[in-house]
């Protein structure tokens, strides 16, 4: 299926979604250290320029357009090249199997993340894990998998990086997780001033410059819900020893704390090329060109409470870790319904997380959910999630 030349030397990476924030700067740590790793397949959504112009700098073995539309412009774009392009959903499926893959960055938005990443698991490829969504949906399954096919998660969401980077070396169980939150742009509006809020002000994310999905999930902090659902299932804690914390400065990417009372955080400017490039070099940590923390221009570090009444997609979260089983994909199919309306203006801020609980009302509850039981429900769910809108 490949035609370009073998270097078994290198590590060879599956970039699902490089056209992306996380995707481009996980070509800057592969450039950075192309020695080490190498982009055997690139992957995009609908952007298939850039990801042609990818393919022509980082000549991967494969490329595949999502977007089935734009299959004929990326083979024209490439028809010079050795490299392989193909199309559709099922084809990022097929490529992450290549036996030359050695490890699959998961970097795609939402539950389309889902179907390649068990697809990887099962070829027995560790997983980069920044798809956060698909632990979300499908946490207690993947772990399973993971289990079964000898795999492992590297966590490349900076605060579960973080919490990796506390507990390595350790053996002693964990007494509580602190997970930083920034707070997002709308940390110290009143919830009457919450009303009003554009998608302009929302895409405005004060310490990370991310896709447009996770930075209006960071905004109603349904991110930091997600986040703490995606702790509970890569660490293997119940929720109620996770313990958001609001750190504005985003200095603290989040901490351990032990049965001594010993905490330990992972420190850094926000820079989200740490995380990615330490889940590809792992056990390992690599030079960096990365700008440090300097210790005398910090100001202040402050740390508060979330107000789950202002955001209540926050506690919507918890609600659904509570409730178990398909809930947290009803809430995951939901939130992708609403943050797209939202930005689209076709919903407010504060009427998402309206439209979120009503749709948890209202889908079919499923205690034990198989993966079809997945797919079932976050159509439902987002059916659900567009009636509710009206
Ligand atoms: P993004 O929107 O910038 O990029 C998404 C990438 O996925 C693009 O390459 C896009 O083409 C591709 N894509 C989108 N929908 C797709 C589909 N249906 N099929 C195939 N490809 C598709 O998003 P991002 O900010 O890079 O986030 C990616 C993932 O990483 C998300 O799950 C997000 O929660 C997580 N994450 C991001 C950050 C960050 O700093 N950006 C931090 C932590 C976690
Ligand atoms: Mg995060």
């Amino acid at each position: 299926m490949f035609t370009t030349e073998q270097q078994p030397h290198k590590k060879q990476i599956a970039i699902l979604g490089s056209t992306g924030s996380i995707g481009t700067q996980a070509l800057e740590v592969i450039a950075e250290h192309s020695d080490l790793f190498e982009a055997r397949i690139l992957t995009a959504g609908h952007r298939w320029e850039l990801l042609a112009a990818q393919a022509r700098q980082f000549n991967p073995a494969a490329v595949v357009i999502a977007d089935e539309t734009h299959y004929t412009q990326l083979c024209d774009a490439l028809s010079d090249l050795p490299i392989a392009v193909y199309a559709g959903a099922d084809a990022l499926c097929q490529v992450v199997q290549s036996s030359e893959v050695n490890m699959v960055l998961t970097a795609m938005v939402g539950f389309a993340g889902l179907p390649p990443t068990i697809s990887a698991i099962k070829a027995g490829k560790p997983i980069a894990l920044a798809n956060k969504e698909t632990m979300v949906v499908a946490g207690e399954l993947i772990n399973g998998l993971c289990q079964q096919y000898h795999v492992p998660i590297l966590p490349v969401d900076s605060e579960h990086s973080a919490i990796f980077q506390s507990l390595m070396g350790e053996q002693s169980p964990i007494e509580k997780i602190i997970l930083t939150a920034s707070g997002g742009p709308f940390r110290n509006f009143t919830l009457e001033q919450l009303k009003d809020v554009t998608p302009a002000q929302a895409l405005k994310h004060p310490n990370w410059d991310m896709g447009a999905k996770i930075t209006i999930d960071s905004a109603s902090m349904m991110n930091k819900g997600f986040e703490v659902i995606e702790a509970k299932w890569l660490f293997g804690v119940e929720p109620d020893i996770i313990q958001v914390v609001v750190h504005p400065q985003s200095v603290i990417h989040s901490a351990v704390q032990f049965a001594d009372g010993a905490v330990k955080a992972q420190l850094g400017v926000p820079d989200m090329r740490v995380p990615i490039q330490l889940a590809f070099s792992f056990p390992a940590r690599l030079k960096s060109s990365f700008e440090r923390l300097d210790w005398y221009a910090m100001r202040d570090l402050t740390f508060e409470q979330p107000d789950m009444n202002k955001f209540r997609c926050l506690q919507l979260a918890y609600d659904a870790l509570d409730k178990g089983g398909n809930m947290p994909c009803i809430v995951n199919a939901a939130n992708e319904i609403v943050n797209v309306a939202f930005r689209k203006e076709r919903c407010s801020f504060l009427q998402m997380a309206d439209i979120i609980e009503a749709t948890m009302q209202r889908a079919t509850f499923i205690a034990q959910p198989t993966y079809d039981d997945y797919l079932a429900t976050d159509a439902e769910a987002r059916r659900i999630a567009e009636e509710a809108m009206g």
